[in-house]
């Protein structure tokens, strides 16, 4: 069984993520989305809000699973059996960001990271972004899947 996880904060999920994950499942056999929880991290979504942004977006796709944790990525891999880590790059700053945890992981462990480089149109699409464009009042849904919707 190949599995993989996604991790992220997916605060929220955008059609960034949506696209490497849909991509993502035809390399393995189960993908499972992760959802880091980060005691430091002031989140504009509750995790249970970002849970069902992605449950709802990904429903009727059995390979998909989504689970939280707390930790370490690596430990949590090996906690569920995982062997890959699914990462997605937009640009050069992901690049080297990426690329250091991708070496301080596999340090840690055997676990390999594959990358997917995102869609053209899709590059500048980060929940960064969504989440400023929701604060200001503007039209955030051509960024999202349309189970992320705030009412
Ligand atoms: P983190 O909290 O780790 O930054 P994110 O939820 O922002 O988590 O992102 C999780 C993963 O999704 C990362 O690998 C990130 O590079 C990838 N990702 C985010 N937005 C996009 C996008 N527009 N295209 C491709 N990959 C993306």
């Amino acid at each position: 069984m190949r599995r993989a996880i996604f991790p992220g904060s997916f605060d929220p999920l955008t059609l960034g993520h949506h696209d490497i994950i849909l991509r993502g499942i035809t390399l393995f056999d189960e993908l499972v989305i992760a959802i880091g929880k980060n005691a430091e991290k002031k989140y504009m979504f509750s995790l249970e809000q970002r849970m069902r942004f992605i449950t709802d977006a990904f429903k009727g796709e059995s390979k998909i699973k989504v689970l939280t944790y707390e930790g370490l990525t690596v430990d949590f891999c090996k906690k569920i059996e995982a062997s890959f880590i699914l990462r997605g790059l937009r640009n050069p700053a992901d690049f080297e960001f990426e690329k250091a945890i991708a070496h301080t992981n596999r340090s840690l462990s055997e676990i390999e990271t594959v990358f997917l480089l995102t869609s053209s149109g899709k590059s500048f699409i980060s929940s960064s972004i969504v989440r400023d464009v929701i604060r200001n009042g503007g039209d955030y849904k051509g960024l999202v899947p349309d189970s992320v919707r705030i009412i």
